[in-house]
C-alpha cells in the first residue's frame, strides 16, 4: 500500500485497528535482521529483546490511537537507544543547577578518601563483621557508632540504610501499636513518597495529631497524652517554613513534657548536621544542639548535610538504641558494606575537625566571588560562539530539605535560548550530561556546584548542546 494511502486510511478512520497494526514488525524478526544480530553481540539477547518489545508496546499504543507505525529501522534505533541507555548504567553529570544536596543526582558527593574506601570494600573482603583479634563475630557498624557517640556524647547509636528506614524502626519498635504525638504543621511530606503520615502507618503506631498546621503550643501535646502514648515525634520541616503567625515548641519544652509522662520523645533531624558550623542558619538543628536539649532519640540521613554516603543515623539513649538494634526490621535496613567503609572514612574527617572540607560543605561554603570566576570563565570561553551567554548573580540552594527557604548567594551563566526547556534537553542528553535550571528566557547554569576539575566537560558539553553533534572535541 502506498504510504499516502495509508496516511489516508489512518486519518479516515483513527481507530480502525487492523490497517496500521498490519504491519508492525514482530521482536522475533527485528531480533533476526541485521542490526538486530549486531544489536545482541553488543548489549546480548535479553536487555535487546526487552527493549524491542518495550518499544513495540509503544507503537501499537500508538497504531491504536491512529498514528502511523514507524519504519523497521526507526523501531530498530528507539529500541537500541533504551537498550544502551540501560547497558551504560549510571552516567556521571556535571551538576550545574547549584543545589548542592540534589537527590537525583544522588545527594552528597563524596570526598575521594571516602569514595576510595567504599570501592575498597565492594573489590575485597574485609573485617566487616569480625573482631581480628578474638575471631569473634562483631556487629557492621560498630566503628562508625564509636566515632558517632564519641564526637557527640549520644549515649549510643545506630546505622541502617537510610533517614526513612532509620524513622520507621524507631516508631516500629517503640510504638506499635500506640499513639504517636505529631503537630500537624510537622505532617509533611519530604519527595520521593516519603510522607510521616505513612511511615507511621507502616510502622504499626497511631498518629495523633497536635494543634494546627501553623500553631501548636505546649499544651496541645499535655492535653493529648494518655496512658495509650508511646511517644512524642518532632519532625524537622525540612523543606518547607510556615511563616508568619506561626509557632511550635521547642525542642527543650517537648523534652520536657516528655520526660514528665514518661514517654521518649524523638526528633527527625533530616539532614544531619552533626553540630554548628558557619554556613548553616539557626533553624537547621544540629545532632549536638537536640541531643543537649533533651532528645531521648534522634534520627537523620547520612547523606544530606553529615556529607557521606547514603545512611540513616540513630543516636541517643541506650536503652532505647538497644531496642532498635534487636527489632527484625534492623535486619531488614541494615548497610552494606560500601556504605559502611565510606561512612566511617566520613565520619573520621568529621571527627579531625575537617568536616567543613567535605565536598558538600565547600560548596555550600564557597564565597560567590569565587563562583564568579568559573562563571566569568564559562562566558569568556563561550564568547564568539554565542552572543546570548552572560554571567548573572543567582541564589544556590541546599536541597534535600535542608536549611529551607536559604538561598545561597551564587553566578551563574544564562543562555538565552527561544526553547529553554529544548536546550535543557539537549544539555541532559549530551556528552558530558548537564543539568541545569530553566529561566523564562533560556537556561541558567550555576556554577557552584562545579567543581574547577568539571570546567573544561562543562565548556565541552554547553558547546557541543549549542552547535550540534559536527562539533570536534577540541
Ligand atoms: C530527608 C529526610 C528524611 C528521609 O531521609 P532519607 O535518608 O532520604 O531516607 C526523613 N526525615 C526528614 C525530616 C528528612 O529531611
Amino acid at each position: 500500500m502506498a504510504r499516502a494511502e495509508r496516511e489516508r486510511t489512518g486519518n479516515a478512520t483513527p481507530n480502525a485497528g487492523p490497517e496500521p497494526r498490519r504491519r508492525i514488525p514482530s521482536v522475533d524478526a527485528l531480533l533476526r535482521s541485521e542490526p538486530g544480530r549486531r544489536a545482541i553481540g553488543t548489549f546480548g539477547r535479553p536487555l535487546v529483546k526487552h527493549a524491542l518489545s518495550v518499544t513495540l508496546e509503544q507503537v501499537r499504543e500508538a497504531a491504536e490511537a491512529g498514528a502511523m507505525p514507524p519504519p523497521d529501522d526507526e523501531i530498530l534505533a528507539r529500541a537500541l537507544a533504551l537498550a544502551s541507555g540501560t547497558a551504560s548504567g549510571l552516567v556521571r553529570v556535571i551538576n550545574a543547577t547549584g543545589v548542592v544536596l540534589h537527590t537525583g543526582l544522588g545527594r552528597a558527593p563524596l570526598p575521594e578518601r571516602a569514595a576510595a574506601a567504599a570501592a575498597r570494600a565492594g573489590q575485597g573482603y574485609v573485617d566487616l563483621e569480625v573482631d581480628r583479634e578474638s575471631g569473634a563475630r562483631g556487629r557492621r557498624s560498630t566503628r562508625a557508632e564509636r566515632l558517632l557517640t564519641s564526637m557527640t556524647g549520644a549515649e549510643d547509636a545506630l546505622v541502617v540504610n537510610n533517614g526513612a528506614a532509620a524513622l520507621l524502626l524507631a516508631l516500629a519498635s517503640l510504638a506499635r501499636g500506640k499513639g504517636v504525638l505529631v503537630s500537624r504543621g510537622e505532617l509533611i511530606e519530604i519527595g520521593g513518597e516519603f510522607r510521616i503520615p505513612d511511615i507511621l502507618a507502616a510502622s504499626g503506631a497511631r498518629l495523633v495529631e497536635v494543634g494546627t498546621t501553623n500553631r501548636t503550643r505546649a499544651s496541645d501535646y499535655r492535653s493529648a497524652l494518655t496512658d495509650k502514648t508511646a511517644l512524642i515525634l518532632k519532625v524537622h520541616p525540612s523543606n518547607y517554613r510556615v511563616v508568619g503567625f506561626a509557632s511550635t515548641p521547642s525542642a527543650k519544652d517537648l523534652a520536657a513534657i516528655a520526660r514528665k509522662a514518661d514517654v521518649p520523645f524523638v526528633y527527625d533531624l533530616g539532614s544531619g548536621l552533626l553540630e554548628r558550623v558557619p554556613g548553616a542558619t539557626a533553624d537547621e538543628p544540629s545532632a549536638a544542639d537536640a541531643l543537649a536539649d533533651g532528645a531521648d532519640l534522634i534520627v537523620f540521613s547520612g547523606d544530606k548535610l553529615l556529607g557521606g554516603p547514603q545512611a540513616g543515623i540513630v543516636l541517643g539513649r541506650a536503652e532505647l538504641v538497644e531496642r532498635l538494634r534487636r527489632h527484625p526490621i534492623a535486619r531488614a535496613v541494615r548497610v552494606d558494606k560500601m556504605q559502611v567503609a565510606a561512612l566511617e572514612s566520613v565520619l573520621a574527617q568529621h571527627a579531625h575537625g575537617r568536616g567543613s572540607e567535605l565536598p558538600v560543605w565547600t560548596m555550600i561554603r564557597e564565597p560567590p566571588a569565587h563562583v564568579r570566576h568559573r562563571a566569568d570563565a564559562l562566558a569568556m570561553a563561550l564568547d564568539g560562539e554565542l552572543e546570548g551567554a552572560h554571567v548573572i548573580a543567582c541564589e544556590s540552594a541546599v536541597g534535600g530539605g535542608a536549611l529551607p527557604g536559604t538561598g545561597i548567594p551564587s553566578f551563574g551563566v544564562e543562555i538565552r535560548a527561544p526553547e529553554p526547556n529544548a536546550m535543557a534537553a539537549r544539555l541532559r542528553t549530551g556528552s558530558p550530561s548537564v543539568f541545569c535550571r530553566v529561566t523564562e528566557r533560556g537556561v541558567l547554569l550555576d556554577l557552584r556546584t562545579v567543581s574547577p576539575e568539571a570546567m573544561p566537560d562543562l565548556v565541552r558539553a554547553v558547546r557541543y548542546a549549542l552547535e550540534g553533534d559536527d562539533l570536534p572535541d577540541d
